[in-house]
C-alpha cells in the first residue's frame, strides 16, 4: 500500500491503519492487548484533533521508554487515601493512557456518588492529551477541571529566568452540553507543548518566534536549542541543550504554571518538576490534580445547558478581527480538524513516519506486515 501526501509532502496515514499499527508495536512492547488498544486509540485521537504533539509521535519514545523502565505496562491504579469525595491514587509509572482513564473514572464515580470529588494522581506515565480526560467525565455530564505538572521534566524557564526550571504542565476543562459536543478547553501553560517544538523539529509545522529562549536569553523559533546534540537523534531528549521553552502570556502563564506544580505535584504528592541540589532528574512522571462536579447537584432543570448555549452564541457573534474567520470556542477547532482528518487521514511529516516505521520495525514488524495493518479497516 503506498501512502498518499498532502501538497506540503506530508505522508497521510488513515487513522484506522495507523490504530492498528500502533496497536500492534505496543502489544509487541509489552503491554496486554486493551491497553495496547487504549494507547493506540488515544495517540492516534490526539492527532486526529490536531494536537499531533501528544500523537503517534511519541511511539518511539514510549517504546524506547519500556525498555528504560522508565514507563511501565500494564498497571492497575492503587488508591493511598480515601475520604469518599477525596481520593488519593498511585499510578505506579503505568502507561497515562490507562491509568488516566482508571483515575478518570474513580472521579465520575464519586462524583455521581456526592455531587463533587477531587482525585489526585500520582506518579502516572505521560498522560497523553489532557482534553481527554475532561471529554470522558463530559460524556457522563460531569464538569471537570485537570490540572498536570510533569516531574523531572525541565524544559521550560519562568517568566524573567532563562534556567530550565519547570514542566509544560496543561490544564484541561470540560463543560457538558447535553446532546451536543461538549466545550473542551485543553493546553499547555508553555507557549507551546515540548511535542510540538518536537514536530518542528522533525519538519513539521514551524513555531512561533517567542516559543524558545536560548541559552543566551534569545527568543526564537527554532527548537534546536532545547534538544542541544541529541535534535538529530531518532528519540530527541528536550532538556539536552541549553534552550529552553518559554511559558505562554508572559508572568501569567508563567505563574499558572506554578499553580499546576502546587496542585498537581506538591498537593497530590506526585512531587514538583525539580527541586535545590538534586543532581540527577527526578523519575519522570505525570501527577493531576482533578476536580469533578454532577450538574445535577446544580441544577435540576435544562438552564445550564440553555445558558451555556446562550453566551456561546453571544461569544460567537463578535465580529471578526483582520485575519480571523470566525471567534471559536474552546475544542471548537480541535471538532473542525477531526472532520477533515477522519475523511484524509492523519499527515505526518516524513521524518516523523519514518521514525515510526523503524520502531516497528524493532518490534519484529516487517514491510508485508506494516501494508496489511495500515490497509486493514
Ligand atoms: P494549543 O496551543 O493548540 O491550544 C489548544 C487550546 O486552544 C484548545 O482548547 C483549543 O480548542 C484552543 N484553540 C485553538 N485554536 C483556537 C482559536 N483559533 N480560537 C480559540 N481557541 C482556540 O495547544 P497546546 O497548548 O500546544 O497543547 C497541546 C496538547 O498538549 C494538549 O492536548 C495538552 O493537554 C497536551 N499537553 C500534555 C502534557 C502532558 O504532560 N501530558 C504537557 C503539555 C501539554
Amino acid at each position: 500500500m503506498s501512502l498518499a501526501h498532502d501538497k506540503q509532502g506530508n505522508v497521510l496515514v488513515p487513522a484506522t491503519g495507523m490504530i492498528n499499527l500502533a496497536r500492534e508495536i505496543f502489544n509487541r512492547a509489552g503491554c496486554n492487548p486493551e491497553e495496547a488498544d487504549t494507547i493506540a486509540t488515544r495517540l492516534t485521537g490526539a492527532n486526529l484533533r490536531g494536537h499531533d504533539s501528544h500523537g503517534v509521535i511519541r511511539i518511539p519514545r514510549y517504546v524506547a521508554w519500556i525498555g528504560e523502565g522508565r514507563q511501565v505496562p500494564n498497571q492497575t491504579i492503587d488508591v493511598v487515601q480515601d475520604s469518599g469525595s477525596i481520593v488519593i491514587l498511585d499510578g505506579k509509572f503505568g502507561f497515562g493512557q490507562s491509568i488516566g482513564e482508571q483515575a478518570v473514572d474513580v472521579g465520575i464515580e464519586r462524583a455521581k456518588t456526592h455531587g463533587v470529588a477531587v482525585v489526585g494522581l500520582r506518579h502516572a506515565g505521560h498522560l497523553g492529551r489532557i482534553g481527554d480526560w475532561s471529554e470522558r467525565a463530559a460524556a457522563e455530564n460531569i464538569v471537570s477541571i485537570h490540572m498536570v505538572n510533569v516531574r523531572g521534566s525541565l524544559i521550560v524557564a519562568p517568566f524573567g529566568g532563562v534556567s530550565k526550571r519547570m514542566s509544560t504542565s496543561p490544564i484541561s476543562a470540560g463543560i457538558p452540553v447535553t446532546g451536543e459536543t461538549p466545550i473542551i478547553l485543553d493546553m499547555a501553560t508553555s507557549t507551546v507543548a515540548e511535542g510540538k517544538a518536537l514536530v518542528a523539529l522533525k519538519g513539521g509545522k514551524a513555531l512561533p518566534g517567542d516559543a524558545i529562549i536560548d541559552g543566551d536569553g534569545k527568543l526564537t523559533s527554532n527548537p534546536v536549542p532545547l534538544y542541544g546534540d541529541s535534535a538529530t537523534s531518532t528519540n530527541p531528549a528536550a532538556g539536552d541543550g541549553d534552550g529552553a521553552l518559554t511559558t505562554f502570556g508572559a508572568h501569567k502563564g508563567s505563574g499558572l504554571n506554578f499553580l499546576m506544580e502546587m496542585m498537581a505535584g506538591a498537593l497530590t504528592g506526585s512531587g514538583c518538576a525539580g527541586g535545590v541540589d538534586e543532581p540527577e532528574k527526578r523519575r519522570f512522571c505525570n501527577g493531576m490534580f482533578s476536580i469533578y462536579l454532577d450538574l445535577k447537584v446544580f441544577h435540576s432543570d435544562d438552564s445550564f445547558v440553555a445558558e451555556v448555549k446562550n453566551y456561546v452564541a453571544f461569544l460567537k457573534s463578535s465580529v471578526p478581527a483582520s485575519g480571523c474567520d470566525a471567534v471559536l470556542i474552546p475544542g471548537e477547532k480541535e471538532q473542525m480538524v477531526m472532520a477533515d482528518r477522519q475523511a484524509h487521514g492523519l499527515p505526518m511529516a516524513v521524518d516523523a513516519w519514518n521514525d515510526i516505521v523503524a520502531t516497528a520495525a524493532g518490534q519484529g514488524i516487517d514491510q508485508d506486515a506494516l501494508e496489511s495493518l495500515l490497509s486493514k479497516a
